[in-house]
């Protein structure tokens, strides 16, 4: 039977860990039946507790962008490791990985260590309210920038009301401070801005939304977001948690040309290790302690493992910038070829795709924004995930995520995707 162990593993866990998981998206809610449990993986390949193996579109939800388990992170990791775990002091390695980035990154002098993505847009947050003076933020439906109390609000009934905690345990006067619009919707960005003169201090957006499913920018929203923010005197903030070294070593500020104000970063910058990370000019950086008054801190951000092991996927990275066009022209061909397939069954579908971000929309012919993500049809999705997963073939576990292409998929992997496509029955 398929899944056993993972059934049996998953009653246990339910009994110590709330729902059996971390991490709600890794219950398998959207897409019902059991979560699989995983026990290793390498390259392109997760192994699960029954020892079944499945090509994998997740990727740790993003950092394995070189596939699993690279065997040069991997030395690395292990060599630090016998110098100690932690210190809880400043380390040479810390300096060596921010330099890497400063120097090749646009627009960014200073970058600060954190644990995830979450405190990176958090502290992101938090710098660009204390440099402006402001307390007000614009983010987007369909955004996602982690579990902190002001990015857990939904839309209200439109651009002009303040939103709702989507959330419980999310106060009211938190919700008052952030502000919704519609991604790619830039008049209702002009309006919140009409309306609350003064008060907005950072626009956060991720550039490429991937918690939506993908989700591009269009009709240059990105550039229409730099000029309101620069008139309003307000920060834009790119979330870059996904986007970061994935579609460029230097992510979405240079795919799109545009500049942030401050940058966040998380899942493959730490290689498969827990960190995140907030970036931008000097002059705001600055504001930090322990130079500034904005407070921030960490007992293991700059961990050695850490920084260790984003250190070194960073460096393959940039010693074979090619990586980039061979991930892309692997989804590009996932993306033709799995189209070509849907279609010769008759399945009404879109596929939105940048780099190597992709998802799949059924029954939809184009998906701008949240409305338009959630009118696709996530059912025939479910049905599709589970499919798949039967042959071998992991999925996000849901049609609002994205999938992460590694530079370990290969063309036996397509291959053998397209084939499991090839046998989705509708
Ligand atoms: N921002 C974005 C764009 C993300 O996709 C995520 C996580 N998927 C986060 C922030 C939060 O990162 P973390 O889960 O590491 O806290």
């Amino acid at each position: 039977m398929l899944y056993q162990r993972s059934s049996a593993l998953f009653s246990e866990a339910q009994k110590y860990i709330p729902g059996g998981v971390n991490s709600p998206v890794r219950a398998f809610k959207s897409v019902g039946g059991v979560p699989v449990f995983m026990q290793s993986a390498k390259g392109a390949y997760l192994t699960d507790a029954d020892g079944r193996q499945y090509i994998d579109y997740i990727n740790s939800w993003g950092p394995a962008i070189l596939g699993h388990t690279h065997p040069k992170v991997l030395e690395d990791v292990q060599k630090q490791a016998e110098n100690g775990f932690s210190f809880g002091t400043p380390t040479e390695l810390e300096t060596e990985i921010a330099k890497l980035i400063v120097e090749n990154v646009p627009n960014i002098d200073e970058i600060r260590m954190v644990n995830s993505g979450t405190e990176a847009c958090m502290s992101a947050v938090r710098l660009a309210r204390g440099f402006t003076g402001r307390d007000k933020i614009i983010k987007f439906e369909g955004c996602y920038h982690g579990h902190s109390d002001a990015f857990l609000i939904k839309a209200g009934s439109g651009a002009a009301t303040f939103g709702n905690p989507s959330s419980p345990g999310v106060t009211q006067g938190t919700a008052m401070d952030t502000l919704l619009a519609q991604f790619n919707d830039i008049e209702q960005v002009r309006d919140l801005f009409r309306l609350n003169e003064g008060e907005i201090a950072a626009v956060i957006v991720e550039p490429v939304a991937g918690n939506m499913g993908c989700v591009l920018p269009e009709n240059d929203f990105l550039k229409h977001l730099r000029k309101i923010c620069d008139e309003n005197g307000a920060l834009l903030i790119f979330d870059e948690v996904m986007t970061g070294f994935r579609l460029a070593f230097g992510g979405a500020q240079e795919v799109f040309g545009v500049g942030a104000d401050l940058v966040t970063y998380g899942k493959v910058i730490g290689g498969g290790l827990p960190v995140g990370a907030f970036a931008g000019r000097r002059e705001i950086m600055e504001h930090l302690a322990p130079n500034g008054g904005v407070y921030q801190a960490g007992t293991l951000s700059g961990n050695p493992l850490a920084m260790r092991a984003g250190l070194s996927t960073l460096e393959l990275i940039k010693s074979d910038e090619k990586i980039y066009s061979r991930i892309n022209k692997t989804t590009e061909t996932l993306d033709f070829e799995i189209g070509k397939i849907l279609n010769s069954k008759g399945i009404q579908h879109r596929i939105n795709r940048k780099g190597s971000m992709m998802s799949i929309f059924f029954h939809i012919k184009s998906v701008a924004n949240f409305a338009e993500a959630a009118a696709a049809n996530h059912p025939l999705f479910n049905n599709f995930f589970h499919q798949l997963l039967e042959q071998g073939i992991y999925l996000p576990p849901s049609g609002f995520e994205t999938w992460f292409i590694s530079d370990a998929i290969r063309e036996v992997e397509i291959e053998k995707t397209l084939e499991a496509v090839q046998k989705f029955e509708y």
